[in-house]
């Protein structure tokens, strides 16, 4: 199995992290991540979702302020 990490960000605002994974003779296998947060559904490449997160983001948004 391979570990595949997508991030992207959700129309709510959200950065979402999802960590799925996938068999390498079969990499074209598609899973539904959910934002954790509206349960908006993104398409991710890989076959088991792992785990999906909300990243913190705080730090990008101070430096950008500045
Ligand atoms: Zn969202």
């Amino acid at each position: 199995m391979m570990t595949i990490v997508c991030s992207w960000r959700c129309k709510c605002g959200a950065r979402i992290k999802a960590v799925g994974e996938s068999r390498k003779h079969d990499p074209m296998g598609t899973s539904v991540a959910e934002c954790p947060q509206c349960r908006e559904p993104q398409m991710i490449n890989c076959k088991v979702i792992k785990s999906v997160t909300v990243e913190k983001e705080e730090s990008v948004a101070d430096s950008l302020s500045k």
